[in-house]
């Protein structure tokens, strides 16, 4: 069995080494291996065209040894439930990572969002919160957005929840808008943590981002906001991509450029190209060249940013890989072969449950901010989130010079270690 695994095969992997490592009970592994909770409806509503259509959606809840169950919710026509399910472990872990008092969950509607009206997406979303209604709240389990939600589809959901319930919940859901009570620095959270991670890390090794090179697979939340941080501190971007193909420049990209042509044309080549239509004579012009997002992946540089999806840096490629950190700002690029490869290959790969744990720490920022009714400015936001991150990011490191493993092992071990510790203090293992 290689890279056939399914998505939580691949969590089982990586949490079985850790769990012997740490040698836990036969109860205490129990526990581990199977969430908590795995709900799943049939969502079906009236489309515009006036025909019934159903969705799978599902809310799995993984573990809240440490708090209520967080974690955010993707539309996407693959999204099903050993996807969800290997996504709301990783959640248990980061958070446990990160040090939030808070368990994981996800969830997720199998369906294209890009295909929806906008009110056929805002009946889905309203239709999820009443499915999984009595599932969620601000101290039982907080949703946010994950791949193709947005601040708009939090308001959604929050206002269903509230309309059904009776309260005032601005709790309950985070990653809102922020005129409907979201936090500051929610938006630019995710690339902000990494960014931090990396910093720390090139400082550590003496090496300086005016002569780092970089790639970014994925051009959304995460992999555009990170390019902006990474080009206005210095560092040489030399090529980014979305779901259609990339564009690479040995002598860098500007962001700024790029998302002006990806906001107008939809695609970050949009400048260059419209569909498999290139116009040659201007990309030779400014040493553009168009690549898939296979070949990005294998490009010289020094840092490799996966931004997008799961699954995409396989025993097939990693041999390939030519930078010396790869950066995991998406939830769970690397297979556990890969993984393999890349240890003995001596690249650095900042995995998923610390380099992206920037977005659920500031979810929390959101969560205390609703419940208390606080503010936070942008200041405080972002000198709390680099304290919290950074802090993981040394606990990780410790054990990493400590146990001489990975940086996946080492989060995993702090991550489980700290999940354990909660169970036994709650009295359900010995
Ligand atoms: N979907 C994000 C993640 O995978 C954020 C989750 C949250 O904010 O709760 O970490």
């Amino acid at each position: 069995m290689s890279s056939a695994r399914t998505p939580y095969q691949r969590f089982i992997k990586n949490l079985k080494s850790t769990m012997d490592m740490l040698k836990l009970s036969p109860a205490e592994k129990k526990l581990f291996l199977e969430p908590q909770h795995s709900h799943e409806k049939t969502i079906t509503m009236t489309m515009d065209d006036g025909k019934n259509k159903s969705f799978p959606a599902f809310r799995v809840q993984y573990n809240n040894a440490r708090g209520p169950y967080k974690g955010g919710i993707r539309y996407h026509p693959l999204a099903d439930k050993d996807e969800v399910m290997a996504l709301a472990a990783l959640m248990a872990i980061k958070t446990a990572v990160v040090g939030i008092p808070m368990g994981g969950a996800k969830g997720g509607i199998q369906c294209d969002p890009k295909v929806l009206s906008k009110r056929e997406l805002q009946e889905l979303s309203r239709a999820y919160v009443r499915a999984f209604q009595e599932h969620l709240g601000p101290d039982i389990d907080i949703p946010a957005p994950d791949v193709n939600t947005t601040p708009a589809i939090m308001a959604w959901m929050r206002d269903e929840y509230e309309k059904r319930t009776g309260t005032y919940a601005p709790a309950m859901i985070t990653g809102k808008p922020l005129s409907y009570d979201g936090s500051r620095g929610r938006d630019t959270a995710t690339a902000r943590g990494g960014f931090f991670i990396l910093q720390e890390l090139i400082e550590g090794e003496a090496l300086d981002s005016k002569n780092l090179r970089v790639v970014v697979q994925g051009f959304g939340n995460a992999g555009a906001v990170m390019a902006h941080f990474l080009h206005d501190a210095g560092y040489t971007v030399v090529a980014v991509s979305d779901s259609h193909g990339g564009i690479y420049s040995p002598d860098g990209i500007d962001p700024v450029r790029i998302e002006k042509y990806k906001n107008k044309t939809g695609t970050v080549a949009g400048e260059y190209c419209r569909g498999s239509v290139c116009d040659t004579q201007k990309m030779k012009m400014d040493g553009i060249r168009q690549v898939s997002n296979e070949e990005l992946l294998e490009l010289p540089c020094d840092i490799l940013i996966p931004a997008a999806l799961d699954n995409v840096i396989t025993e097939k490629n990693a041999k390939n890989i030519k930078a010396k950190i790869i950066l995991e700002l998406a939830n769970g690029p690397t297979s556990p072969e890969a993984d393999e490869i890349l240890q003995k290959r001596k690249i650095k790969v900042i995995p998923d449950v610390l380099a992206n744990a920037g977005g659920v720490t500031v979810s929390y920022f959101e969560w205390t901010q609703g419940r208390s009714g606080e503010q936070w400015t942008d200041a405080h936001v972002d000198a709390e989130l680099k304290r919290v991150i950074l802090t993981a990011y040394k606990d990780v490191r410790r054990e990493v010079h400590r146990d001489k493993v990975s940086y996946r092992q080492a989060a995993f071990i702090v991550g489980v270690r700290r999940i354990v510790e909660a169970m036994r203090v709650r009295g359900w293992v010995e």
